[in-house]
């Protein structure tokens, strides 16, 4: 008997699409700017994970002509070093957009140094201004990887509205603020985390199932509505008995395709989006200082 297999949404492909309008859009506003977008990406420490996502950001960058004004920090960079680094780049003139590298090293604090960014540059969309523009519904820098979400369900004309929405997973960077753009485009959301009681009865309630938590396989397809839209956000690397690494997601893909409609690979989904939105937050700044 022959199984059905979800449909992948590819957020490579779509985030190749997205490089393409933004370069188009970039080589209009320079004609007036007279410069490029510039994105500076702040890392501090030797965290590989990290250096990886840094160089696949100014890779990105390069791609749809954006100038990358990063810098690498040492681990023993102090939180005044790098408040000094920001306040300069708030004002350097060529620059658009600023994010700071996350996770940094323990003895500084990302939340004091996110409200340095000056909120029009936050290309991450993480400082409070941002989020509380999100809150109130009103238009302002988005936060990255949830405005991925966003863009990948729009772009396969997955409604929302209505449908009954999982998050599983609350952070601030991913599960807040999801459900809260899940919410704005009329969907009913619920939110579940680590202290839910029995995940499996919520998940199962799903329509669009998003899991942002960090476990790799937690939702299994027993956990999963047949039909449903599942979104993995996690990226999680593990290890198999031969001691080859790889990365995977927070879902099951292999019982899960069987019984979703719609599916995200892990990698190639949300992750690529994530990077694509970075960008296109930084090009919307440029932009808004050249209407
Ligand atoms: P956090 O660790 O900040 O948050 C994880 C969330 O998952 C928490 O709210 C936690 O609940 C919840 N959780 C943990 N265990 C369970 C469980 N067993 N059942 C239900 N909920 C649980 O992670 P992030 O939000 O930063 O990231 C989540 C995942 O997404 C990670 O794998 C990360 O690598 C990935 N990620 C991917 C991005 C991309 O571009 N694709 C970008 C950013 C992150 P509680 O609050 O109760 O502790």
């Amino acid at each position: 008997m022959d199984e059905s297999i979800a449909q992948l949404l590819d957020g490579k492909a779509l985030a190749e699409r997205i490089y393409g309008q933004l370069q188009e859009q970039i080589q209009q506003i320079q004609a007036n700017a007279g410069r490029p977008p510039g994105l500076a990406v702040l890392m501090v420490g030797d965290n590989p994970a990290s250096a990886a996502y840094v160089r696949n950001k100014e890779r990105a960058c390069a791609k749809v002509g954006i100038a990358s004004y990063g810098s690498h920090f040492p681990t023993e960079t102090t939180a005044s070093e790098l408040e000094q680094v920001i306040q300069n780049l708030n004002q350097d003139e060529r620059v658009d957009g600023i994010l700071v590298q996350l996770p940094l090293p323990s003895h500084l604090d990302a939340v004091s140094l996110l409200h340095q960014i000056d909120p029009d540059k936050d290309a991450d969309g993480l400082h409070p201004l941002n989020l509380g523009r999100l809150v109130r519904s009103e238009a302002g820098l988005r936060s990255c990887t949830p405005a991925g979400v966003m863009r990948l369900l729009q772009e396969y004309q997955i409604d929302v509205k209505g449908k009954q929405a999982v998050v599983v997973g609350r952070s601030i960077l991913v599960g807040k603020p999801l459900a809260l753009m899940l919410l704005d485009a009329d969907a009913t959301v619920t939110i579940a985390h680590s202290r839910s009681h029995d995940l499996p009865a919520i998940t199962r309630n799903a329509d669009i199932l998003l899991a942002a938590v960090g476990r790799p396989a937690l939702i299994t397809a027993e956990m999963v509505k047949p039909g449903a839209v599942v979104i993995d956000v996690g990226i999680n690397r593990v290890t198999d008995d031969a001691g080859n690494s790889r990365l995977v997601g927070d879902v099951h893909f292999d019982s899960v395709e069987k019984v979703a409609k719609f599916i995200t690979p892990v990698p190639g989904g949300v992750g690529a989006m994530t990077v694509a939105m970075l960008l296109q937050n930084t090009v919307w700044s440029y932009s808004q200082r050249y209407l």
